[in-house]
Order: C-alpha cells, then sequence, then structure tokens
C-alpha cells in the first residue's frame, strides 16, 4: 500500500466518509504547504493531551487543569440530577445542550446496537447504565431516565434493547423510564435537531 492509500484506509474509517471522500481528503492534503499539514498533525496529537473522558457521562471535555474527573454538566450542582438523557455519541449531548431545553444530566452509551449484531455488549456502556441507576441515591436520587436515540431502525431497536437491560433495575430503584417522543421525524439524527424540535420530543416524550 502506498501512502496515498495508507492515509484513504484511515480517513475511511471517519464517521459518514466513504472511499471517494477519504481519498479526496487525501488529495486536498497532498495540496497544502508542509506548514499547514503539520499544524494539522500537532493539533491531532495535543488532543489527546488536552481533553479527558468525563468519568460520570463519559462525555469527552477540554481540560483547564489536568486534575479534573468529571465534565462541567456533571460537576454543576445546579444541574438536575433527578433525569437521565441518555444518547449515542458525543455530538447527540452537544446539539442538546445547546438547545437549553434540558437541564439534567446526561448519558453517552458510546453507540447503537446493531440489528443484526448478537455480541454487542462490548461495544455500548449498558453496565456502566446499570451501575449508574443502581447506585443513585438521596439526595441525587434518580427519578427518569429519557432514552434519546435516532428515529432510524437502529436508533429504535437500540432504544428496546436498553430498556430490556435496565428494566430490573430501574424497578428496584423506582426509576421511570421514557423515550423521546415522536416530534423528531423518522431517520432524523439527533444531532440535527432544530430546538422547537428537540423540545416537543422532549415534551412529549413516553
Ligand atoms: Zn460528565
Amino acid at each position: 500500500m502506498d501512502i496515498i492509500e495508507k492515509l484513504a484506509e484511515i480517513f475511511k474509517e471517519f464517521p459518514g466518509i466513504g472511499e471517494r471522500q477519504a481519498k479526496r481528503f487525501v488529495y486536498f492534503l497532498m495540496s497544502r504547504t508542509p506548514a499547514y499539514n503539520e499544524n494539522l498533525s500537532g493539533l491531532i496529537l495535543d488532543l489527546k493531551k488536552e481533553v479527558a473522558q468525563c468519568g460520570e457521562c463519559f462525555r469527552f471535555f477540554i481540560l483547564n487543569n489536568k486534575k479534573e474527573k468529571l465534565c462541567d454538566i456533571c460537576s454543576n450542582v445546579n444541574a438536575d440530577s433527578s433525569t437521565l438523557l441518555v444518547v449515542e455519541k458525543d455530538s447527540d449531548l452537544e446539539s442538546v445542550k445547546k438547545s437549553r431545553m434540558y437541564h439534567g444530566k446526561y448519558f453517552i452509551l458510546g453507540g447503537l446496537v446493531p440489528i443484526v449484531e448478537k455480541t454487542t455488549k462490548s461495544r455500548i456502556r449498558i453496565e456502566e447504565l446499570k451501575q449508574k441507576i443502581s447506585g443513585s441515591k438521596e439526595p441525587n436520587k434518580l427519578s427518569e431516565i429519557i432514552l434519546a436515540f435516532s428515529l432510524s431502525p437502529q436508533g429504535d431497536h437500540t432504544d428496546q434493547y436498553v430498556r430490556e437491560q435496565i428494566k430490573d433495575v430501574s424497578e428496584k430503584q423506582t426509576v421511570k423510564i421514557s423515550s423521546l417522543g415522536r416530534g423528531l421525524s423518522t431517520g432524523t439524527e439527533l444531532e440535527y435537531s432544530d430546538n422547537d424540535t428537540l423540545k416537543n420530543a422532549l415534551k412529549n416524550r413516553q
């Protein structure tokens, strides 16, 4: 494999990027100055040094000093600890946060459950979610979990899977499980939803 192919293989792993786009990225980089590419590779290296993963919700956040273990939402004492919004990925959390329609806590599942796959457990944080529910207690006791996945067959499948997995522990802890309402139209990615859509989906959760 030559360098063009090697790099294209890497870009192909990026979300939403196909073979042709991956190649276009490589050609784009070839046309840039050495300084441009140096800056880019430096930023990629620094990314891992300057961000950390939150120990509570698992989102990535920028480290202000090297010691923080929790992100700004999880460490915020004013955030409503009674609700937990479960999303697939960081960008979903960001769009809900930006909408200012929700003031509770979050949990990043880390993926959706593929319909055909049998060994899903290792890829999403279902055990961590169960632990979070079973470990919740006064004064920060959870009362509701809101599942907020994309309205796609895979999103629906994940919704069902998570409901089933957390059913027992939620009952034991008297935590209600709800899902985002159908304000989101089918196929809509949470991260691309506008404020009104999100507001309705939250209001109509069931
Ligand atoms: Zn957090």
